[in-house]
Formats: C-alpha cells, sequence, structure tokens
C-alpha cells in the first residue's frame, strides 16, 4: 500500500507492507488526518539527526473507515463504518504503539493501517471525515481548559493562536467562559481566533495582550477601580482571577506570560517546547502564580470531544485550511510553516 514515510530525515511517498491486525485489532482505511505541530518537529529533529532512524510514518490525527476485522473481534462496528480512536495500537505480541510517532505501527498518512477494536468511537451524526479528523488536535485544548481553574469568572487569556490555542479557545466557548481574550502576531491566525469565538483579539505588535486583558478583568458594568488595577502591577488579590494559557511553546514564552500575569494568576503551559528554556522564579514567586503544565487528554474527554464536534457545539470548519493526497504530502509540511498560509492541513490518503 502507498504511505508518506519519513525516511533519512525527509518524507516520500513508498510502498510499504501492508498493515496486518493482531488479536482484537481492526484494518481501516484512513480517510483525514491532520498534520501536526509536533509532526514539524519530528521532522526537522530527523533531519538534524546523525545516522538516520528506522523509516515510520506520521499521522496521529485521524477519521478511518473500517475495512476488514481482525482475528478475536466481536465484530460490533461494519465495515465502511468510519471511526475515530485514540492514537494508539496494542497486542500481545507488539505492544502498545502511539501511531504516527513509532515504527511499531504506521500512523494515519497511509492507505490503511490497524486500530484497536474496543477503542474505536464511531462518528456520530453524519459528521464528516473532515471535522471528525479535528477530535485529536481539539481534545487538547478541551483537556487543557478542564485543567484551568476556571471557577468564579475567571477570565481567560490564550497566548498563541495555532491549532492549540484555537482548540482551547473552542472548548473555553463551549463551556461559556470568557469573555476570551486571544493574541497573536499572525493576522490569518487573529481571524480564526475570532471565527473560533475569542471575544477580544490582540496583536501583540500593536498592543500588549495583558493590557486588553486588563480591561476584561474589570468587573462588569464597573469603571477602572484602583483595586482593580493595581492587582494587575502584581501586588493585591484581583477582582476577578486569571488565567493564561501558554499556546506557543518556543523558549522564553513562559517567563513573558509570567511577567504579564496578575497575582494569583494561573499559567496553564499547553505549548510544547522541546528546548530547555528559562524563567524567573521571583516573578512567579512575588505574584504567587500557579504554573500547570497540559499534555494530550484523557479517553473520556477524547470521546467527548467528537460528540462536540458531531453536534455542532464546535465547528472546526474555519480550521481546516488545505487538503492534499499523499503526493502533496510533503509539500504540505513545508507550507504549515506559514502561519498566515495555513492552520490544519488534512492529509487524504485515498486521493
Ligand atoms: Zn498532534
Amino acid at each position: 500500500m502507498r504511505a508518506l514515510v519519513l525516511r533519512s530525515g525527509g518524507l516520500v511517498v513508498d510502498d510499504i507492507a501492508e498493515p496486518e491486525p493482531d488479536a482484537g485489532q481492526v484494518l481501516v482505511a484512513p480517510r483525514a488526518a491532520g498534520i501536526c505541530g509536533s509532526d514539524l518537529h519530528l521532522l526537522d529533529l530527523a533531519g538534524k539527526a546523525e545516522t538516520p532512524g528506522p523509516d515510520m510514518v506520521f499521522g496521529h490525527e485521524f477519521c478511518a473507515e473500517i475495512v476488514d476485522h481482525g482475528p478475536g473481534t466481536d465484530r460490533t462496528l461494519a465495515a465502511g463504518t468510519l471511526v475515530c480512536s485514540l492514537p494508539l495500537a496494542y497486542s500481545a505480541s507488539r505492544g502498545v504503539a502511539m501511531l504516527g510517532t513509532t515504527p511499531l505501527r504506521n500512523g494515519a498518512f497511509a492507505e490503511r493501517m490497524v486500530l484497536n477494536e474496543n477503542l474505536l468511537l464511531p462518528v456520530p451524526n453524519g459528521l464528516s471525515a473532515e471535522l471528525a479528523a479535528l477530535t485529536e488536535p481539539m481534545a487538547v485544548g478541551w483537556h487543557a481548559v478542564a485543567m484551568a481553574r476556571l471557577d468564579d469568572g475567571a477570565v481567560p487569556l490564550v497566548v498563541g493562536c495555532g491549532p492549540v490555542g484555537l482548540a482551547v479557545i473552542a472548548a473555553l466557548k463551549v463551556r461559556g467562559i470568557g469573555p476570551v481574550v486571544a493574541a497573536d502576531f499572525s493576522p490569518a491566525r487573529r481571524r480564526l481566533a475570532e471565527a473560533m469565538g475569542a471575544d477580544v483579539v490582540v496583536d501583540p505588535a500593536v498592543e500588549s495582550p495583558y493590557e486588553r486583558w486588563t480591561d476584561a478583568l474589570v468587573p462588569e458594568g464597573g469603571a477602572v477601580q484602583p483595586e482593580v488595577v493595581v492587582p494587575l502591577l502584581g501586588w493585591l488579590p484581583s477582582s476577578r482571577p486569571a488565567v493564561v494559557f501558554e499556546c506557543v511553546g518556543v523558549p522564553g514564552l513562559i517567563q513573558q506570560v509570567m511577567a504579564g500575569a496578575p497575582r494569583g494568576a494561573q499559567v496553564v503551559v499547553v505549548g510544547a517546547c522541546m528546548e530547555p528554556d528559562n524563567f524567573l522564579p521571583i516573578v512567579g514567586l512575588t505574584k504567587e502564580l500557579q504554573v500547570q503544565f497540559a499534555v494530550a487528554y484523557t479517553a473520556g474527554e477524547f470521546a467527548e470531544t467528537l460528540r462536540h464536534l458531531a453536534e455542532g457545539r464546535i465547528d472546526g470548519t474555519p480550521l481546516v485550511t488545505g487538503r492534499v493526497g499523499l503526493d502533496g504530502g510533503a509539500q504540505a509540511f513545508e507550507d504549515l510553516r506559514n502561519p498566515e498560509a495555513h492552520a490544519k492541513i488534512l492529509v487524504e490518503p485515498w486521493r
């Protein structure tokens, strides 16, 4: 079968062995699979590696169609059913494979892959495969919001409006939390933030997101009162709690967010920075900031996110900015590096 293969630090389309389901597994055909920022990062790392690793196939954000049932399956869902799944496959003989990040099993940028029957979630409500494929990235935002302290009228600031930030915005809106303030240097990403429901959208090159956020923290109907402004200098409790979602994941961001945050704020770090980073502890100390890291999602949050997409509470349509077949995959990885051009590109291996 054809697949987009990571080989010697680059991406090539090639024929690879057909995957065979182990006990409890099904063979599926990916209908749509998103390219993730982490795929770009892993491609870059592979490009820099001195000795090339084994071939592997990316694709952990997918919706697929059941093709065939392997041994020892219950066959509760018929062939042809559209399904989503947590991006992992496991069996007694092969162990656990995190799909799209390991050579153990191929990810979704291929004509076929295997999934475990007991992890399959049928796509409800006639949701399209391309929107269902957004379940995985949107679940990341859903989980980050679940990890935040958002009681007592907390005001959220989302720093960075790539797919992670957009997923956080969508989750905040579903939960009725706001006003949502969002910041990104890219005009295209600010438009997407608006489309996903952000109430106040800020260009950090023009004005400080922390100042616009200050406005949002003023209690409704109230003029700016000293007890609201003073805490923003970082010294007194603020009238409304503040939560900053760091959705960029580059060195320096955590320090920047801590410096801008009001006293007592929670900083939820969702951006995946894979390099060493520095921050000045005294900044967090004097403000008694709470820093919470958040990654991935639970199985329950994943299923919940699929339901929100299927029932239209989360509209992922603005996020999908491109679709390619396997042959367009390598170019799509390059195109994704320009935030003005793209947010999420879907690979459709059947094309
Ligand atoms: Zn991802």
